[in-house]
Formats: structure tokens, C-alpha cells, sequence
């Protein structure tokens, strides 16, 4: 990525320091502090390599106007504290060369990232560039786009009629998710479609993430799908793609509030948002429903069961009882719930089972009774029952697959020192 010459700082950059210490309460080390000055470095020919997973390369060169061997780098994301600060030489024509190393240290992946060179000059004078954004993709592909308002579809298999039905999928999964909870989110909207699961499960290892039962982390800056072009293409957009939309918009609205939501409430919001319905979740529902193996929803609060069967299920319920909860008590009661839900802290077994209250005026189980209760009103078609293997085998491979990436990850975790998005 080329970037243009540096601007240069603005010069109100010396008033904000001084003012900001004028009011800090007095401090032993205030002179020294009002010594050091901040002055805008110029840089000329900056420019960013990417290789995802591996390597970012930071090249540019100045005018060496003032004595310095050396030059600070510092790498942070977008709104982030600094990730790396590393000292550089300055080579003898004035150019530096950094290379970090994102296979030992990965970065978050498909975010925006900043890099800014910083000298320490003696005296405490300090001549600091503008941070330079760059975006951590992954290059291993030759990713195409197409956009319509904020939405951008990113591909690399298929023709661009597979792109256009992508967006299309997109457009109407925002449409879907907003007609039962508001989306305050401005950010653009960047959806990057794999072509197969595991292209989709190394971006994400490479940079330091996990697939986990076959999400995207909704905390990154982009949404990730695998869709395969070919005759289930429209399914899997039409399931995948506002499936994934929902976490991501849901993440954006209730922040850290996501994290406080059962797992029942947020898969099935999600699902809700699908603009095509699994063919076998209704048969399953009525299947387990006749023979009394219906998962209580006390039971999906933390997460949902590690089977393929049990995990195929526990969707078809999730999606089931929140279309039972907005239908029976209207649009705007989801935003209610969640609300209620982050205003009771921590999720634990307890405050699943009332969180209900302040939203519904019912407990949790008994919601779920009721909630049978209108199965059991529903027509029963044995002739829907089909074979339900081989969406059980889609589900082990999702459930399978993060599991061996995650054990994978967990030393590189440890040792980047982040926790999960
Ligand atoms: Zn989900």
C-alpha cells in the first residue's frame, strides 16, 4: 500500500500539551514536562506490505536534519493502545525498514491498524509523525468488491452475478434484522466470503482467532463467511450471511452487554434473521417435541451442546422460541430483554432464569412452557420428518473443526496477551 508524503502535524499540537497540563494537578516531575516538546515528523515514500499472517514491512525515509541513530516504531489498532513500540536504526541515507513479525505476534485480523516512527531528541524534544492507518486483510487472495451504501462484498471464487447475490443476501439480512432491533451502528460494513471453510478457519488462525461453532468473533472490524459457489450458494447466503450480520450488529449495539446475553437469545435472534429457513428444523422440533426431549432453555444460557444432534436441535429451538417471544409480545420486546439482561450484570444460571422477568413478567421456564405449549398447537406432518444426517454432519464439522483450531491457538494466545473479542 503507497501512501502519499506525511502532512505535518497541526500546530495547535504544542497548545494541547500545554493545556492538558495546566490542568493537572501540580507534579513533581511537571518542569521536565513542560520542557518536552512534540514536533511533526516528515516522512517521504512511507509505504506498507502486508503478508497476512507472516509479515507487515514499514518502509520510508527523512531528512536527517537533526542527530538520531535511532527511531521508535509503534504499532497499535484503530482505537487501540499500542500493540509494539520498537526502536529501529536509521540507515545512513536516511531510509528505515521495520518488519514486524505477525506469525509470532498475530494482529487482529481484517482490522485497521496504525503505525506511527517517533525520535527522541535530547531535551526531551520529540518529533512524532502522523499515525499512518493500513489494513490488515488478507492478501493470500485476490479479493474483488462490490458496495452498495455501506455494505461492501469482498470475493475471490466465483463471478461477480455470485458477488451481486451475496450484496442482495446482505441488503435484505440488514432489512430482517432491522424490523425487530435497531441498528445504531454507522461503521461500514466489510463481509469477506471464503470459498471454503478452511481458507475461512486460517485467516482467522493466522491472526490469532478462532472459529468458534462457526461464527466470525463479532468483535472484529469485518465479517467472514464460507460459501461455496455452486448450486447451495442462495441457501447459504441467504442463511450465513444475515445469520452473521445479526451477531455483528448485536455486538456493536449491546458492546458489553453481548457478553452478559444467553446464548439462547443471541443464536436465536440470529437464526431469526436467516431470510431462508433450515428444511429440517421444523421436523426436528416435533420430533423431539413428541417424544418429550426438548432441551430446557435453563440449559442454554452459557452455551449450547457440543453433540452435532444436540447442537442442531438447540438452533432449531433458539430460533423457534425467539419468533415465539416477538410474536407473542411484539417487535420492540427483544431490545427489551437484552436490555434487561445487560442491566443484570454477569450471565449465571440464576440471572437466566429471572432475567425474563423485567422484560416479560414470567420466568424463564415458565416462558418455555408456554412456548410448548404453542407446538403442540401446531399441525404435525410425519411425511416433513426427513433424514436429519446430513445436517448433523454440517454441524460435527462446525463443531469440530474450531475445536482443533482453538487447541492450535491457545499458546499463541497465551502468549500475545489478549483476550477473546
Ligand atoms: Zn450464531
Amino acid at each position: 500500500m503507497q501512501f502519499p508524503r506525511y502532512r505535518v502535524l497541526p500546530p495547535t499540537s504544542r497548545l494541547i500539551l500545554v493545556v492538558t497540563l495546566l490542568n493537572m494537578p501540580p507534579l513533581h516531575g511537571a518542569v521536565r514536562l513542560l520542557q518536552q516538546t512534540k514536533d511533526a515528523l516528515t516522512l517521504e515514500g512511507a509505504k506498507i506490505v502486508v503478508d497476512y499472517g507472516k509479515t507487515v514491512t514499514f518502509t520510508a525515509r527523512f531528512e536527517a536534519t537533526f542527530p538520531t541513530e535511532h527511531v521508535t516504531i509503534l504499532l497499535k489498532g484503530h482505537n487501540e493502545d499500542t500493540l509494539h513500540v520498537e526502536e529501529i536504526p536509521v540507515n545512513a541515507d536516511g531510509t528505515i525498514e521495520f518488519i514486524y513479525n505477525a506469525e509470532h505476534d498475530p494482529l487482529p485480523p481484517f482490522g485497521t491498524m496504525l503505525i506511527q516512527a517517533r525520535v527522541d531528541l535530547e531535551g526531551g524534544r520529540m518529533l512524532i509523525s502522523e499515525p499512518i492507518p493500513f489494513a490488515y486483510n488478507d492478501s493470500r487472495f485476490p479479493w474483488q468488491t462490490i458496495s452498495q451504501d455501506d455494505l461492501n462484498m469482498h470475493w475471490y471464487a466465483g463471478e461477480a452475478s455470485f458477488a451481486a447475490e451475496a450484496l442482495k443476501a446482505a441488503v435484505s439480512g440488514l432489512e430482517s434484522i432491522r424490523s425487530f432491533f435497531p441498528i445504531t451502528s454507522t461503521e461500514p460494513i466489510h463481509i469477506y466470503v471464503y470459498s471454503n471453510p478452511v481458507d475461512l478457519q486460517d485467516a482467522l488462525a493466522m491472526g490469532g482467532e478462532t472459529w468458534a461453532a462457526g461464527h466470525t468473533p463479532p468483535g472484529l472490524d469485518a465479517i467472514l463467511a464460507a460459501i461455496e459457489p455452486g448450486p447451495n450458494q442462495s441457501f447459504e447466503m441467504n442463511t450465513e450471511i444475515p445469520h452473521e450480520l445479526a451477531h455483528w450488529v448485536l455486538f456493536r449495539t449491546l458492546r458489553e452487554g453481548y457478553h452478559r446475553q444467553p446464548v439462547w437469545l443471541l443464536e436465536g435472534m440470529a437464526s431469526m434473521a436467516e431470510l431462508d429457513t433450515p428444511p429440517d428444523h421444523a421436523s426436528a422440533l416435533q420430533a423431539a417435541h413428541r417424544t418429550g426431549t426438548l432441551l430446557p432453555f435453563t440449559d442454554l444460557c452459557a452455551s449450547f451442546p457440543t453433540d452435532a444432534g444436540g447442537a442442531f436441535l438447540a438452533y432449531a429451538q433458539s430460533r423457534s422460541f425467539v419468533t415465539y417471544i416477538r410474536k407473542t409480545y411484539g417487535d420492540a420486546v427483544l431490545l427489551r430483554l437484552t436490555r434487561a439482561y445487560h442491566n443484570r450484570g454477569i450471565l449465571d444460571g440464576t440471572s437466566c432464569a429471572v432475567g425474563t422477568i423485567e422484560a416479560l413478567g414470567m420466568p424463564l421456564g415458565q416462558l418455555d412452557e408456554n412456548w410448548r405449549k404453542s407446538l403442540a398447537l401446531q399441525e404435525y406432518d410425519p411425511n416433513e420428518v426427513h433424514n436429519l444426517a446430513p445436517f448433523i454432519a454440517v454441524m460435527a464439522l462446525i463443531l469440530i473443526v474450531p475445536l482443533w483450531g482453538l487447541l492450535e491457538q491457545t499458546s499463541k494466545r497465551r502468549n500475545h496477551g489478549r483476550g477473546p473479542t
